[in-house]
């Protein structure tokens, strides 16, 4: 049987007590393990290891942890996302789906057409948690506040070697395997429901005449979604 993941905040030794009502009603109440039972705990920095529960009570956690080893799942390339805030429940989910891609580091931002201006912060904090534990990754993304359209570009020039702006003309994402290196630190654009405007569409084309490292890229002839763009353009970024 495929065993829990757990990322915890604390760090690993051969035993270990965790004073944590949360952990302790997930890993007691919902899933309904007990003494003996096996786990995984990840320190959130790359360690993990596979544990065995000596304790538990409603508000501790005890574990005798086997090997500590290296995260394997996290990708070697950074990405960080600088995504629109969306509506509804759709930059929840834009994120958790990103999480399960690989992505490293996430940007809200507000655009002209941007609708909604603000997060759930806690939830979404729980959201990216739950989703690097279900999918076997070493670290949490690391969530930040939302910027505003120009001061996301500004960060994304000085913090990454390359950034991919999404935009439904442009060039085919698939062609851009070269330029990347496979340790390197990339930034993923994408817009809001409405799409970019046309004095962002010009700042971004200006930035690239003035030779900044932006380039146009586009996801094919449909358009998608938002959120769809968003997982679609992290997952080919991480892998490209
Ligand atoms: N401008 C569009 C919709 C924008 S879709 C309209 O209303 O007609 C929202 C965002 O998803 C876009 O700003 C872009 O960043 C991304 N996106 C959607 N489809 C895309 C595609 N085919 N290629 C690249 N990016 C895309």
């Amino acid at each position: 049987m495929k065993l829990h993941r757990f990322i915890i905040n604390a760090a690993l030794s051969s035993s270990i007590r965790i004073r944590d009502k949360e952990l302790a009603n997930q890993v007691g109440s919902v899933l309904r393990l007990k003494v003996g039972d096996r786990l995984i705990v990840c320190d959130g920095s790359m360690h993990e290891a596979e544990a065995i529960i000596t304790s538990i009570s409603k508000e501790l956690v005890e574990l005798s942890l086997g090997e500590i080893r290296r995260n394997i799942a996290e990708p070697d390339r950074k990405v960080i996302l600088y995504l629109s805030i969306l509506k509804g429940e759709h930059f929840e989910m834009a994120v958790e789906k990103a999480t399960e891609a690989g992505v490293s580091e996430i940007i809200p931002i507000i655009a002209d057409r941007t609708v909604k201006q603000g997060l759930r912060e806690e939830r979404i904090q729980k959201i990216l948690k739950e989703a690097a534990e279900q999918s076997g990754r070493g670290r949490i993304p690391q969530l930040h506040e939302p910027q505003s359209f120009s001061d996301a570009v500004s960060h994304a020039e000085l913090a990454n070697s390359t950034n991919f702006f999404f935009h439904e003309t442009g060039e085919p994402i698939s062609m851009l395997h070269s330029v990347i290196g496979p340790t390197d630190s990339i930034g993923v654009f994408v817009g809001p429901e409405g799409g970019w405007n046309g004095p962002e569409l010009v700042f971004i084309e200006k930035k690239i005449m003035e030779g900044k490292n932006i380039k146009v890229v586009t996801l094919g002839k449909r358009i998608l979604r938002a959120e769809t763009a968003a997982i679609i353009a992290t997952y080919d970024t991480v892998n490209l």
